[in-house]
């Protein structure tokens, strides 16, 4: 084999710029990351596999490499953090392995670019299995600290950024991370509890209301449903879409009222913020229709699930 995995790592390791904050990067048994202020460090972790999150036929590597990190970015944003280095673990397949994992890491690269992360290390195998990439991100809580799912409170308004729904045209392989969003509203509002969208608004709201041990009704006619979701043609509504897709990698979040009118009033970044909803006490969440009547979403959300 004319390529092995120490020339794809060599090949990465001149194509990695330096980091203000990465001491030492790739090339030796760990890197070393600094931490000059007393703060607390955000860690999370994703892997995508082949034929379950993605098919090579569907999707560029680039695009591939992009996501990987791009769903770990959003979870540091989820948590108001702001995200400073990755490490990226790969199985590449034996066979046009070595090109597999420069298109990867050049995503991978163009991501990290974007958001000013550190590739500050990764392990690199080849095998007979399909393409798996897993992507550990390090982050930094902002603000008075990481926002967490169980803050909210009866009475906060419940908003979303973006618009949701469509995710399999394409939008699940090229989303933005709500990372400067998610900053920005950390210093701009109190939030009491927030989330990204990856199974589905209604799956992830109940991840809310169950961690907070609240309910919360939200208003049919306020979900913004994305024109992706919009224009699909199928058994279900664009409006269902919206509810169950997932991968929208929007952020939910809920804020006391006086917080929720300030931010439609003068809301801090570009990207459209709406309120769809508000928490009540109660454990569930009901839909409220135009004449005012409530009921439970017909929905339910992606879930992986085991053999046996
Ligand atoms: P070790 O055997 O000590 O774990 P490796 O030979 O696995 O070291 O890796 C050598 C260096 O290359 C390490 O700094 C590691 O973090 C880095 N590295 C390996 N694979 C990748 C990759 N896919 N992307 C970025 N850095 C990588
Ligand atoms: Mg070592």
């Amino acid at each position: 084999m004319p390529h092995h995995e120490f020339a794809l790592i060599d090949w990465i390791r001149h194509r990695v710029a330096n980091h203000a904050r990465l001491t030492l990067g790739i090339g030796d048994d760990t890197a070393v990351l600094r931490f000059p202020e007393p703060a607390d460090c955000l860690i999370t972790v994703d892997m995508l596999m082949e034929g379950v999150h993605f098919t090579l036929a569907g999707a560029s590597l680039e695009r591939i490499g992009r996501k990987a990190l791009g769903v770990n970015l959003s979870d540091i944003a989820a948590m108001a953090g702001q995200p400073l280095a990755a490490v990226v673990a790969v199985a590449l397949p034996r066979h046009g392995g070595w090109e597999i994992g420069q298109r990867l890491h050049a995503g991978l690269q163009s991501m990290a670019d974007e958001f000013g992360v550190a590739l500050a290390g990764g392990d690199t195998n080849t095998w007979d299995g399909p393409l798996v990439i897993s992507v550990t991100v390090l982050g930094e809580a902002t603000g008075s600290g990481a926002v967490r799912r169980g803050g909210a409170q009866v009475g906060d308004w419940v908003f979303v950024t973006g618009s949701l729904g469509g995710s399999l045209t394409g939008r699940h392989l090229d989303f933005t991370p709500r990372v400067a969003e998610a900053l920005a509203l950390q210093r701009a509002v109190t939030l009491h509890s927030m989330i990204d969208i990856s199974d589905g608004l209604i799956a992830d709201l109940g991840h809310i209301l169950e961690e907070s041990h609240v309910g919360a009704v939200l208003d049919s006619a306020a979900i913004p449903i994305s024109p992706a979701a919009a224009s699909l043609r199928d058994s279900r509504s664009p409006f269902d879409h919206a509810l169950a897709d997932g991968e929208d990698f929007e952020l939910l979040f809920t804020v006391p009222p006086s917080d929720g009118q300030r931010l439609i009033a003068s809301p801090p970044f570009a990207t459209p913020i709406t309120r769809i909803g508000e928490i009540v006490p109660g454990g569930v969440c009901l839909l409220r229709a135009a004449d005012g009547t409530l009921a439970p979403p017909q929905v339910s959300g992606w879930k992986h699930g085991f053999d046996g």
